[in-house]
């Protein structure tokens, strides 16, 4: 294992910032695959994961089993830990900014399309390869005046060229579940079998340029952009992994999540040893979509009445949320047939949050799919 450490733009004088990169296996042979762990730092389970995932690689490199390259990114926003406000820590936005860490990603499609106009030709796999030269020199051309920038840049020229991106999440309380772009999904099953996903959430673009998307969506725009002639993969299978909620941090989980992992690189030819057989699918892809939020009509308590995983109907009563003052109890219903996959960890809400969230199968939403 090597580990590469990545000095960030200083926002302060005197004050310094590293992101560090663990790499295994051979660069440039075979197959890459990227994990990174908490860009919303204050999403613990992806740090246990990545914790067991450094053992685990480290085992099967000494063996010799790493046919490829993995890239491993166990703390993946060291200025989002650093941000502590009171005694919590605000690890989703950017204090400075109020930028979300998982959105505005450069889109390089312009800055791709000029390096290789005229240089692609009738062989995919040489196309493939052009690209990514391509994308990894216009990622590390990203301008970046401060730390955010360069944690941005730093984190897309350590994916950019991968075969595989997963970046690990998880939710405020939630069932396991993903999201990834729609033309990634039969690449993206068998890891939704492997981890035992409930929810799995399908968009072409969700918008503001989250992480996943700025790595995986630009290989069909480029495919579309060139033509038939010049023949261009969908090279990047990109998945956002939501590791269950925030409190769900234990080692059973977090070995068991790790395995699973390691299984679908194996699966993918990064790694020797390929699962015979898949564990059947637990969901369907649905749509992202047709996530439908309930939102709180009015402040107040927030009992809930379903765990979540629950199979759902329209007009279910999930939840009550009570108004102390007055005595008003306004249950909050299922808006759709699905899973309830998500929920407020917060049991007091004010007017017009989001309180939890159902996965249905049609898609009733448009605009920006994802939460701010
Ligand atoms: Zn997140």
């Amino acid at each position: 294992m090597k580990t590469v450490h990545h000095a960030l733009v200083q926002n302060t004088p005197g004050v310094a910032i590293e992101l560090q990169s663990l790499h295994f296996g051979t660069p440039g042979r075979g197959r890459k695959a990227t994990l990174q762990a908490a860009l919303h730092a204050d999403e613990i389970p992806g740090l246990l994961v990545a914790h067991h995932l450094r053992a685990l690689l480290a085992a099967l490199e000494a063996d010799g089993r790493i046919l490829g390259e993995v890239v491993l990114v166990p703390v993946a926003n060291p200025i989002g830990l650093t941000q502590r406000v009171l005694q919590g820590v605000e690890g989703r936005f950017e204090l400075a900014s109020g930028e979300n860490f998982n959105r505005h990603y450069a889109d390089l499609f312009d800055e791709v399309v000029q390096r290789v106009e005229g240089r692609l030709g009738a062989d995919a796999s040489k196309n493939v390869v052009l690209i990514r030269a391509a994308l990894s020199e216009a990622a590390g051309a990203i301008p970046a005046h401060n730390a955010l920038e360069s944690l941005r840049r730093t984190l897309l020229g350590l994916s950019i060229d991968a075969d595989i991106v997963l970046d690990l999440h998880c939710d405020s309380e939630g069932v396991l579940h993903l999201y990834t772009e729609t033309s990634c999904w039969p690449q993206v099953e068998p890891l939704a079998r492997l981890l035992g996903v409930d929810t799995a959430l399908l968009a072409d673009v969700s918008g503001d340029h989250p992480f996943d998307e700025a790595c995986s969506t630009i290989w069909p725009r480029l495919a579309k952009h060139f033509g038939d002639a010049t023949p261009i993969p969908s090279a990047c299978v990109a998945v956002t992994v939501e590791l269950r909620g925030e409190a769900d941090v234990s080692h059973a989980f977090a070995s068991r999540d790790a395995q699973a992992l390691v299984d679908y690189l194996a699966w993918q030819g990064v790694i020797a040893g390929a699962p015979s057989e898949l564990p059947p699918a637990r969901c369907e892809a649905t749509p992202l979509a047709g996530s439908i939020p309930v939102k709180a009509p009015h402040g107040g308590v927030v009992v809930y009445l379903h765990e979540c995983g629950a199979r759902v109907a329209a007009g279910d009563r999930l939840a009550d949320l009570i108004e102390p003052m007055s005595g008003l109890v306004t249950p909050l219903l299922s808006p759709v047939d699905g899973v309830f996959y998500a929920r407020e960890t917060r049991r007091f809400v004010p007017a017009g949050a989001s309180v939890l969230r159902v996965a249905g199968r049609e898609a009733l939403r448009q605009g920006k799919l994802l939460t701010s």
